[in-house]
């Protein structure tokens, strides 16, 4: 019997889908966050459930050559790099066995079609070109940084790792401007009683152009002293090419409200993909690891096999990025997304970059992609990069009725990727290839990109 609050002796046996190491007594499952496979630790049970528990390390007793000390100060207290206790090629043999897990038990193929990882070349820090950082009060001082993991606290921050300088740097001028001019952060004190008005500063900064965007986000449109924050960031921080206030009033966790007013400058800042430049606002979903997206692209564009006469549905293309690569070697392109200014952007992107053989639609991909089969529009190669939770069972189908001849299927769940693979798998198709590529070094998060092709 495992007990809580006793510590014991243990083996770690597996890794956990999020990184964390298991160990096993008599079968019962323990979960050990920061543990890695083959160590062997002194834990210190925190909770224990019907039919699993949770450790913490007290201490390593044998430890594993994969393991590397975080360079992060905060990597304990905060919920972000959950793996930045492995080595990076252990990262990468980590997120490989995870997909290959998530195939074989759960899309029940073969574990030899899932490629090696492909890693980051340069430094696998500092890689985010966006970050949301929840601007809080904690005894009365105010932070701005990440959530503690599974929680609502915020840790403080004034370094991250992973984040690109610049933000460090915003962060740090905000706080000091909170502080100087007492402004309250949001918060919600009981459920429907929210105080104050200060939710998130975001900043985006453009890989290739510099350019950099700053999103102070409150609950209304009368910040105090915000001319000063204005003066402060121009001051202070080099490339800046727009500042904007974001409004959201609502008592939700979204961060961005609808309506945004630029304080300063344009409201879209500029960067390149590939050879092809994209107009981004705080609202457009953009990859946000700028270097390995080339990398994504590049490979979704080889799986796509395309020669210039093909017709291709894009569904789920946010802003059209892996559109216009698809654009370059196709007859025609169809892209399908859900958020109509992500379109507004997509359009506008078509326009800069001079593309014509592509069209928008917005709508859920489920029911757009039905209708242009219904229209007799054929597609030879239909790509998909559906959020975590998959691909609508309908989109499937419609894929299953037009039959193209291949699919290339982007997914940042290899859970979800698993399932609707083994759907396509029912419907004709072969999965050839799956490719893992490394977006989010140090975090669990793993990105494939994978080629179906029709069976004869
Ligand atoms: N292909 C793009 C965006 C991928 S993220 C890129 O690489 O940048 C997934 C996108 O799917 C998001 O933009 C989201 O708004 C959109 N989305 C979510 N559900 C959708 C649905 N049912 N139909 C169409 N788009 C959807």
């Amino acid at each position: 019997m495992i007990e809580k609050n006793e510590e014991y002796i243990l083996e770690i046996v597996a890794q956990g889908y999020e990184g964390e190491g298991i160990a096993k007594v008599e079968g019962y499952p323990i979960f050990i966050q920061g543990a890695l496979i083959g160590e062997c630790v002194r834990a210190k049970i925190t909770k224990v459930k019907k039919s699993y528990a949770y450790g913490r390390i007290e201490e390593i007793i044998d430890i594993s050559k994969d393991r590397e000390e975080p360079k992060c100060t905060n990597y304990k207290r905060c919920g972000g790099c959950s793996i930045q206790h492995m080595n990076y090629k252990k990262q990468l043999d980590f997120k490989w066995d995870r997909v290959k897990d998530c195939v074989s038990k759960i899309g029940g193929l073969s574990k030899d079609i899932v490629n090696y990882p492909l890693g980051m070349d340069s430094k696998p820090y500092r890689y985010r070109n966006k970050v949301q950082l929840p601007i809080g009060k904690v005894n009365g001082e105010i932070v701005i940084g990440f959530y503690a993991p599974r929680s609502h606290n915020i840790i403080d921050l004034n370094v991250c790792l992973i984040q690109d300088k610049v933000a460090d740097n915003v962060a740090n001028l905000t706080k000091k401007w909170i502080k100087k001019n007492n402004i309250e952060p949001f918060t919600l004190d009981g459920e429907f009683n929210p105080k104050g008005i200060l939710r998130h500063i975001m900043i985006r900064r453009g890989f290739k152009t510099g350019e950099v965007m700053v999103v102070l986000v409150a609950t209304t449109e009368k910040v105090p002293y915000i001319e000063e924050f204005k003066e402060i960031i121009l001051e202070n921080i080099e490339g800046v090419k727009s500042i904007i206030l974001n409004v959201n009033p609502n008592n939700t966790n979204v961060i961005l409200g609808e309506k945004c007013i630029t304080l300063y400058g344009d409201d879209t800042i500029q960067d390149y993909i590939g050879d092809f430049k994209f107009n981004i606002s705080p609202l457009s979903f953009f990859q946000i690891n700028p270097i390995q997206t080339e990398v994504l692209y590049n490979k979704a564009l080889e799986y796509a096999g395309l020669t210039g006469n093909e017709t291709v549905f894009d569904a789920y293309c946010g802003a059209g990025t892996i559109t216009l690569f698809l654009s370059q070697k196709s007859k025609k392109v169809y892209g399908v997304e859900l958020i109509e200014q992500a379109i507004i952007n997509a359009k506008d992107n078509l326009k800069e970059n001079n593309v014509d053989n592509v069209e928008f639609f917005v709508g859920k991909s489920e029911e757009i992609i039905p209708k242009l089969i219904e229209d007799n529009i054929k597609a030879d190669v239909i790509v998909v990069d559906p959020p975590r939770k998959g691909c609508d069972i309908k989109l499937l189908e419609a894929i299953g009725k037009v039959k193209p001849l291949r699919i290339v299927y982007v997914s940042c769940d290899p859970s979800t990727l698993a399932r609707d693979l083994k759907i396509l798998e029912n419907q004709g198709y072969q999965t050839v290839e799956i490719q893992p590529v490394d977006m989010f070094p140090q975090t669990s998060h793993v990105e494939c990109v994978v080629k179906l092709q029709r069976k004869l």
